[in-house]
């Protein structure tokens, strides 16, 4: 069983829900940095109006302020985890294997869950009519779109590297993408 997950993957891809559901039903924590700084925002802190204006725009919020957040939630990385969202540059997939080998531990796998830029756009448009969110406007997903490409991409390839990349086909239906997470990650 695997028990350090990383989840790349572009906006839209559906990796927070299956993030959400694999960390429920294998007992694991679910880290999000995207619902923390939403967290953050309703919850009107200081961190939060600086994280609003970022999001909306569709930015990355600053490397250190992030790694922060994540490293006082692992806590002991003892048990199963499943990072959603982070990291999303080169700099913090650093910071994260510090963090962890600190500990004298690792990252068991990075699942990528890939999606064609065309199908990124089109579910993104789609959330946008149905949730409201303010960061789903065409301007905005293009940015985010970009973004990831330049600097959250590039994270491919370090785990590659690190032999600990996995590629799940993410245009298949939510149940189908489960399955292959599920049965790559307790095989
Ligand atoms: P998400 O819900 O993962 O799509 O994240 C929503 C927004 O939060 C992103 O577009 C970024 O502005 C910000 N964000 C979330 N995670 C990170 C991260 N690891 N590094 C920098 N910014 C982040």
């Amino acid at each position: 069983m695997l028990k350090k997950i990383v989840l790349l993957g572009p906006p839209g891809s559906g990796k927070g829900t299956q993030a959400r559901r694999l960390a429920e039903t294998l007992g694991f924590l679910h880290l999000s940095t995207g619902d923390m700084l939403r967290e953050e925002v309703k919850q009107n802190t200081e961190l939060g109006g600086k994280a609003k204006r970022i999001m909306e725009k569709g930015d990355l919020a600053p490397d250190d302020l992030i790694a922060a957040m994540i490293e006082s939630r692992l806590g002991p990385a003892g048990d199963g985890f499943i990072l959603d969202g982070f990291p999303r540059t080169v700099a913090q997939a650093e910071a994260l294997d510090k963090m962890l080998s600190d500990a004298g531990q690792a990252i068991d796998r990075a699942f990528l869950v890939d999606v064609s830029d065309e199908e990124v756009v089109q579910r993104l448009l789609g959330r946008a009519r149905i949730e409201g969110r303010s960061d789903d406007t065409l301007a905005v997903i293009t940015n985010r779109l970009e973004v990831y490409k330049r600097q959250t991409e590039p994270i491919v390839k370090y785990y590659s590297d690190g032999n600990v990349l996995t590629r799940i086909n993410g245009e298949q239906q939510i149940e189908h993408v489960f399955a292959d997470l599920e049965a790559a990650i307790t095989r």
